[in-house]
């Protein structure tokens, strides 16, 4: 089934960019986004350093701000962690769990994912969570099964769309400029609904799933307009307003 009943979600990740007067840039979407008149939900995920500031910014406006990771631990001796609850403090309504980045980075594995998202639960945060193979396992046809292994081991139990949204990107796809054909995230996002579906039932309909990897003004009409594509995830197209904004026209 399409997700044309589920509005859609633009996330755009930051990553470890931006400093405070980054906040020009969150002005310029918060008022660009007025030209959705609530067609898509937009959302920045800024350095935690740039949450509280940014919160203030988007207060009131159809601009929610996420974070892009959190700790499973509601508090305790974890030097330079965030927990989700802080996070919630800090005006994040939304947290991305489990990006290719910090999976590889931080050797990240699915348990300590699922840990992440179900912290995010207990603070009241929706939790993105991040999926997707790697070029090897691309090129050896295990993008399915990789992307069914990460969700059996990463979605918690009792997920439903009020407190989760999926993104599926594809890691070889990732700031590379590089995108999978239409055809093919197609095919993974209506394998991605078929697991929620066996996981979640009915509910596993309610869940936007969202795409990310080299996601741009030019390519998102081919790739956003897709069945069961809830979104995207945008990372380095994120950083400039008018390419952010760009992709989120798409919804127009
Ligand atoms: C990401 O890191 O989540 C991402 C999608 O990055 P980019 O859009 O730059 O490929």
């Amino acid at each position: 089934m399409a997700q044309a009943s589920l509005r859609p979600l633009v996330a755009g990740n930051w990553k470890m960019n931006g400093l405070k007067a980054a906040a020009a840039e969150l002005e310029q979407i918060v008022a660009g986004a007025q030209a959705l008149a609530g067609k898509a939900d937009l959302m920045i995920c800024p350095p935690a350093t740039l949450i509280a500031s940014f919160a203030a910014v988007a207060r009131g406006s159809a601009v929610a701000i996420g974070a892009q990771d959190c700790h499973a631990e509601a508090s305790g001796a974890h030097t330079g962690d965030l927990s989700a609850e802080m996070l919630a403090d800090a005006g994040a309504s939304a947290v991305i769990v489990g990006h290719s980045e910090r999976r590889s980075d931080h050797n990240e594995s699915d348990a300590a994912v699922k840990a992440k998202a179900l912290a995010a639960r207990r603070a009241g945060l929706t939790a993105i969570l991040c999926i997707g193979e790697t070029h090897a396992q691309r090129k050896n046809n295990e993008t399915l099964a990789v992307v069914a292994r990460q969700l059996a081991g990463s979605l918690p139990e009792g997920a439903a769309g009020s407190n989760i949204v999926i993104a599926y990107e594809p890691v070889w796809a990732i700031g590379t400029g590089l995108t999978p054909t239409p055809d093919d995230v197609a095919k993974v996002h209506a394998f991605i609904r078929q697991q929620l579906r066996e996981r979640l039932g009915g509910e596993g309909e309610r869940v936007r799933i969202l795409y990310g990897g080299s996601v741009k003004p030019e390519n998102a009409p081919q790739l956003l307009k897709l069945a069961d594509v809830g979104g995207a995830l945008v990372g380095g197209a994120s950083l400039k307003a008018n390419d952010f904004l760009g992709i989120a026209a798409v919804y127009r």
